[in-house]
C-alpha cells in the first residue's frame, strides 16, 4: 500500500520483494500497527521528500534467512557520527532515516530493515499484540521518562499510545488522569477500565491539580489547558511530531516553574528498555486488525477517532 501524494489514500500496488543490502534484514510482516504520524505523513504535515514510499512504522515480522521474529521501529538508521549519536541522543541525529517516511515502511508484505535497529519481540506477545508496542509504546514511554518521578500525571488524548502507558504507570503506581474530547464518554469509559483514576473531558479540571501532562492529541489549545492543570514545578510533555498552532497564553500559568517540551523519535536504548519492561506489566494492546488492501480504512478510523486502542494491519 503506497503513499504517491499528499491528500490521496494509499494506493494498492504489486512490486517484487525487496531485495536486502549488506547489514539488512528481509523481513516477512506480520502485523504493523497504524500510528498518527502515518496520517500527518498522508496530509502533509510530516514531509515524505522521496515518494512514492511505503508507510508504517510499528513492524513485526519474520526473518526471511532465520526464521527469527523482529520488531521494525520508526528509527531506521542513523549516521552514529554526530554529536547527538555520540552523546546517547540518536534519536535528535540530523542524518536519521525513518521508517516509514525515508524507507519504505511495514504496510506491505515484505520490508527490508537494517539488522541494528531491529528489536527482539518478547515471545509471551503475538505479532498484533505486539506492534503497537513499537511506536505507541516506545515512544510513549520515552515521553513518560520525561515526566519525571510524577505521580499524578495528565494524558491529554486517550489513544493507541495512552492506553499502553495508562497500564505501565498503573504498574508503577502513578495515577492517570485521562482527557479526551469534551462528551466522549466511550473514551473515558475505556480510560477508566484500564486504570485511570480518572477520566473527563479536556475542559474539565482533574480533582486534583498535576505533577506531569502528556499531550499525545495534535492539538495545540491543549498546552496552555494542561498548564492550566499543573502544579508548580510540573512538565507538559508534548509527545507527537506535529501540532497545531499552540494559542498565545498569560505568563502566570507557566510561571513558578513549570515547564513545556516535546520528545521526539526514539533511541534503541528506549526500545530495549519498554520491551523489557513490557511483559512484566504486563501490557495489553487492543488492537483492531485490517486485512493490508484495508489499510486505508485503519486510517480513516485512526482519523475519526472511531478506535479504541490500536488499529493494526496484517498483510
Ligand atoms: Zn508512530
Ligand atoms: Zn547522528
Amino acid at each position: 500500500m503506497v503513499f504517491e501524494t499528499v491528500g490521496q489514500p494509499l494506493r494498492a500496488v504489486e512490486r517484487a520483494a525487496p531485495e536486502p543490502g549488506p547489514g539488512q534484514l528481509l523481513v516477512h510482516v506480520d502485523a504493523c500497527a497504524v500510528c498518527r504520524t502515518d496520517l500527518h505523513l498522508m496530509d502533509g504535515e510530516v514531509e515524505i521528500s522521496h515518494p512514492p514510499r511505503i508507510l508504517g512504522h510499528q513492524i513485526v515480522g519474520t526473518v526471511e534467512s532465520s526464521g527469527r521474529r523482529v520488531g521494525v521501529p520508526w528509527l531506521g538508521w542513523t549516521d552514529g557520527e554526530c554529536e547527538y549519536c555520540r552523546s546517547g541522543r540518536e534519536n535528535l541525529c540530523p542524518n536519521a532515516r525513518f521508517t516509514g517516511r525515508d524507507i519504505d515502511g511495514g504496510f506491505a508484505e515484505y520490508a527490508v530493515a537494517d539488522e541494528r535497529y531491529c528489536f527482539p519481540i518478547p515471545e509471551s506477545y503475538t505479532s498484533e499484540q505486539a506492534a503497537p508496542l513499537l511506536c505507541a509504546g516506545l515512544i510513549g514511554y520515552r515521553a513518560l521518562r520525561m515526566c519525571g518521578d510524577a505521580r499524578r500525571i495528565g494524558f491529554y488524548g486517550f489513544g493507541d499510545s495512552a492506553h499502553i502507558l495508562v497500564q505501565v504507570c498503573r504498574w508503577q503506581g502513578r495515577g492517570v488522569y485521562a482527557f479526551t474530547r469534551a462528551g466522549d464518554e466511550e473514551k473515558q469509559r475505556f480510560a477508566r477500565e484500564l486504570g485511570a483514576v480518572w477520566a473527563g473531558g479536556s475542559d474539565e479540571s482533574p480533582p486534583e491539580s498535576l505533577e506531569a501532562a502528556i499531550i499525545f492529541a495534535p492539538v495545540g489549545p491543549l498546552v496552555p489547558a494542561a498548564l492550566r492543570a499543573l502544579a508548580p514545578g510540573g512538565v507538559v510533555v508534548c509527545a507527537g511530531i506535529h501540532m497545531s498552532d499552540i494559542p498565545a497564553f498569560p505568563y502566570s500559568i507557566l510561571w513558578q516553574e513549570r515547564s513545556i517540551r516535546s520528545v521526539a523519535n526514539l533511541t534503541r536504548a528506549d526500545g530495549a528498555e519498554m520491551l523489557a519492561l513490557a511483559p512484566q506489566v504486563p501490557v495489553r494492546a487492543r488492537v483492531s486488525t485490517y486485512a493490508l488492501e484495508n489499510a486505508n480504512d485503519a486510517l480513516e478510523d485512526l482519523r475519526a477517532g472511531r478506535l479504541s486502542g490500536a488499529a493494526v494491519v496484517v498483510p
